[in-house]
């Protein structure tokens, strides 16, 4: 079941569009369905069930983590964590960038946009980043390289409402590579698109779509 989803879904994708796949809530089993069927990139959204999944699933694994992660909570993942999709703060690249050097590597962080009409979602607005960035700090972070840009588009079944919140990140991305030239090797993710509406983030230029319950079925939280 899970490996001919995986199939269907990695099918319908472009060439050059990465799948993570969002394993959150459930099982390894799944997972290890999923990793049978060729798949290599998870996606968890909560440290502790992350942990718990990495220390018994194959080392292959690429574990990405896609949801808000709390600062005190980075040391337990920046072993093994191959890229953070959320971050929304400083203070939290500035965390990042400490545990990633305590263990000697680099770890791949998207800045998470703010472009949906929720007042609740994480995130920066596009000002803010682009503040951040102009500010030059991230050139002081050598465990951090920024790569790419991560949104979540506004919850409505207006796909035109959708289309614009992924093309406003889409431009932001491509003003960031303009800007900031010397990101420009590292800068390789446009991170938007979930089960609902992967195939418009697609067309407006995402290259990693996180994929969940079309993949592996409804959560039970
Ligand atoms: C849960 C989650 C997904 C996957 O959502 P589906 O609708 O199940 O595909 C993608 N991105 C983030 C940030 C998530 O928290």
């Amino acid at each position: 079941m899970v490996a001919e989803r995986i199939k269907e879904v990695t099918g319908s994708l472009p060439e050059g569009v990465r799948l993570c796949a969002v394993s959150k809530y459930h099982p390894a089993e799944m997972i290890q369905e999923a990793y049978d069927a060729g798949q290599r990139i998870f996606g968890e959204s909560h440290v502790q069930e992350l942990q718990q999944k990495h220390a018994i699933l194959p080392d292959d694994i690429e574990w990405h983590f896609i949801g808000h992660l709390q600062t005190n909570k980075v040391k337990y993942i920046a072993p093994y964590i191959s890229l953070i999709h959320a971050v929304d703060s400083p203070r939290l690249l500035n965390e990042i960038n400490k545990q990633a050097l305590r263990n000697g590597r680099q770890i791949r962080c998207l800045l998470q946009l703010h472009v949906a009409e929720e007042e609740t979602k994480f995130g920066f607005t596009p000002e803010e980043c682009m503040e951040y960035l102009r500010s030059g700090e991230f050139r002081n972070l050598q465990g951090v390289v920024i790569s790419g840009i991560m949104c979540m588009a506004t919850n409505t079944d207006d796909e035109q409402r959708i289309r614009r919140d992924f093309s406003t990140a889409n431009e932001f991305f491509q003003q960031c590579c303009r800007e900031f030239p010397e990101l420009g090797e590292s800068m390789q993710f446009r991170s938007w698109g979930m089960s609902d509406d992967y195939r418009i983030a697609i067309e407006e230029g995402s290259n990693i779509v996180r994929i969940g319950s079309r993949i592996f079925g409804q959560r039970t939280y």
